[in-house]
Parts: structure tokens; sequence; C-alpha cells
């Protein structure tokens, strides 16, 4: 038996929010679901995502959440509860959410006119159109896009809009729509086209839901273009969502403005001399930093006594990272030939231990004895190594073993 396709109330007038209609069927989907004779719901189609609203009987509100198509031509509309005590034939009132339709035919409307602004001035194809919550974005068949033809089709496109055009609804045979230079013809499955026309300006077959003049459109804003695989993706925000978008900018830009004490065009400015001051802060610490490591090895090599002709220096400290005390062992090591390092920090607990170039010891080799024992981990070259340890507590006895391998390992003697 042959079901009779949903009769689409939308597709003769796209400002209907309200109809009567009469229910065909009450499905588990597992979700619940109404088939209705007609419909004024637009399902998922086109890249224009579906209406919401509500199915009213006698004794019932029903939130409609999600509305789609079915492969037999059918409405499908989802609820966001379970039906109870409705039968097919009952009468039923059906609301559209209105101001989810409004932002839908803003957008969906803007797409034609942007899309064909495209054509009209770069001969640029739009091959797909995707409408999210936050913004919609077309996909045009190009190798390049430039700023200047993002702006162009931006200026044209609200052109359009300004003059207010009529968008008519036309129903013709495809053998009719041959003849009449459509933007976008769909596949050959229907002989009868729907065609929306944007007076003078586009004429694309669409099943989807549009404003009636193109003022209604508000306006369309342009924003990221980014190339994807098969060209350039333009995303947009039109009528409401435009203005939404705009404010959301001036809001983040006003805060950031606030925080260099500045005017909003000047936060470009701001910002990179901000970047260039930290750069060259950082350079500047950095070089503080080595100064001052090789001013406290200088002290304390002065301070260390020679024993069995090597220097071996044991320190834990608190107020130093692991890389101060690296750069710190870096410049005993190397300000004397006969320096074994062994440091560490209970700043995340670390260890580094090095030595002199030449010096007989391995300290990676070292590292990875002593962590084994605390449950460590870590390891290094010959001259210099560094690990973590669990604790901080476990650091004094590894820096004690290491220690005391190095006092019982024979030593080179340099003059
Ligand atoms: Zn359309």
């Amino acid at each position: 038996m042959m079901l009779p396709m949903t009769d689409r109330l939308y597709y003769h007038d796209s400002f209907l929010y309200d109809f009567e209609a009469e229910v065909c069927e009450i499905a588990e989907t597992p979700r619940s679901a109404l088939i209705l004779d007609r419909t004024a719901f637009y399902p998922t189609s086109g890249g224009q995502v579906f209406d919401t609203g509500w199915i009213a009987t006698d004794s019932a509100k029903l939130h409609v959440t999600e509305v789609a198509d079915a492969e037999d031509g059918r409405v499908v509309h989802y609820l966001e509860a379970p039906v109870k005590d409705l039968q097919p034939g009952t009468r039923v009132h059906g609301q559209i959410d209105a101001t989810r339709r409004r932002d839908h035919m803003q957008q969906h409307t803007g797409q034609h006119v942007l899309s064909a602004a495209f054509i009209r001035l770069f001969d640029l194809h739009t091959v797909s159109f995707h409408m999210a919550d936050e913004y919609c974005s077309i996909d045009l068949d190009t190798p390049t896009l430039t700023k200047e033809q993002v702006e162009s089709a931006e200026r044209l496109a609200n052109e359009i809009i300004l003059e207010n055009r009529p968008v008519d609804i036309r129903f013709v045979t495809r053998e009719e729509a041959g003849k009449l230079g459509l933007r976008k013809l769909p596949p050959a499955e229907r002989d009868a086209l729907r065609l929306i026309d944007i007076r003078d300006f586009d004429l694309s077959a669409c099943g989807g839901t549009h404003v009636r003049q193109t003022g209604q459109i508000g306006c369309v804003m342009l924003r990221k273009a980014e190339k994807v695989r098969q060209g350039w993706r333009v995303e947009f925000v039109a009528g409401q969502r435009a203005v939404a978008t705009a404010r959301r900018d001036f809001t983040t830009l006003t805060e950031a403005a606030a925080l260099f004490s500045a005017h909003i065009y000047d936060i470009p400015q701001q910002a990179r001399k901000s970047l260039d001051e930290i750069r060259s802060l950082r350079k500047q610490a950095e070089q503080s930093q080595e100064q001052l490591a090789a001013a406290q090895a200088a002290a304390i090599l002065a301070e260390t006594p020679e024993a069995n002709g090597r220097k071996l220096i044991l320190h834990t400290f608190s107020d130093r990272d692991l890389n101060a005390i690296k750069l710190l062992a870096q410049k005993l090591t190397r300000l004397a030939p006969n320096v074994v390092a062994l440091l560490a920090t209970t700043q995340q607990p670390s260890l580094v231990f090095a030595q002199s170039a030449g010096q007989p010891s391995d300290m990676g080799a070292l590292m990875k004895e002593v962590l084994a024992k605390i449950g460590g981990r870590g390891g290094g070259s010959k001259d210099m190594a560094q690990g973590g340890a669990p604790d901080a507590e476990k650091l004094r006895a590894a820096l004690d073993e290491a220690a005391t391998r190095i006092r019982g390992a024979p030593s080179t003697h340099t003059a």
C-alpha cells in the first residue's frame, strides 16, 4: 500500500506558523513521533535545518524537537515526550517556533543572495551549504579566494538586500526549468520543480523556506574564509544573527581594549607592542639568570675544597626550578675542569647530575641507578643527566647515594 505523502504547507507559504492537520500515524522509533496529513514544519534538507515547535490536541501540547524527511515522502515530527491517548484521525493544531524559522529564512535566503553574488562577480560556484547553530557556510569551487573577492561579494549581497527585491516561489516542469538558466538544478528525480526567484538576480531550484523580500534578510556579514579540500569555505551570518555576532565581537573587543586602556581599533597595535615588550623582557631575564648562575657557580667553587683531586658539590634547592639548577650545573662544570655537581630541587622534585668534560664517571648511568632505588625516572649523557623523583623526601637519600658512589670511584687528577 502506498502511503500518501505529507502535504508540505511551507512550499507555498514560509510565513505560515500555525496550521490545522490530522494525525495519520503515531510511531515509536524509539522516540515518539507523529505523522500528519499536512504540515508547516520544515524537515532537515538541502543544508537547512529543521523547525521546532508544538503540536496541540484538545488535552495536550506536545513539544516537537526534531523534524525529518522519511524515505516515503512523509514528514516525521519527533516529540520530546511519549504520546498518550492519541489516535489516528485526531485533529491537531501545529505551531512553528517562529523565531527559529525566521532565523533560518534569513540565513537560507541570505545564502541564495551570497552564492549568486559570487557567481555574478567572479563566476565562483557554490558546491555546498551548511547551517550550524552559530554561523552558516558555503563551499566555493575555486582554488583561490582573495580578501577583496570576499569583501566585494559581501557588498553586492547587501546591495541586493537593501534593494528589497521580491523573492517569488514558482513551480515549473523540468523541461521549462532547463530553458531558464538556473543557478542550481537538482538531480533528475521529480518532474515538478520549485524555483526560488530573486527578481533579476538569482533563480534556483530549492525546497527550503525563504523570506518574501530580500530586505527581510536584514544583512549578510562574511566571516572566516578558509581553504578546504574541495575549494574555499566562507562562513557568514545573516539578519539577527549578524547583529548578535557583531554585538559579541564588540563586547570582546571592548574587554580587550580596557586591558590596554586603548580604543578598540588600536588593539592590534597595542597587542603587538606588548608582545615585543614580553620578548625583550624574556631575553633580559634569560641574560640575568645566566649572569646570576655564573656568579653563584664561581662563589660555590671558591668555597668548595678539593678532595681526591675533584670538587664534589652537593646541594638541594627549594627556591629554584629544574631549569635554574641545570643552568647552575652547566656553569659549575664549565668554570673548572674537575667538578662533579649533584643538585636537586624540591620544586617538582628533580635531580641534575653533571661533571666537567673529561671526568671519568658516567652521569647518565649514575642517575638511572639512584632513581631506580627511589622509583624515579630519568637519564642523560656521560656528562649531564636529569631525572624526576616521586617525592621531595627521597631527594636527600638519592643525592647521598650518588655522592657515596662518586667518592668511591677513582678520580682523574687534572693539573
Ligand atoms: Zn533555498
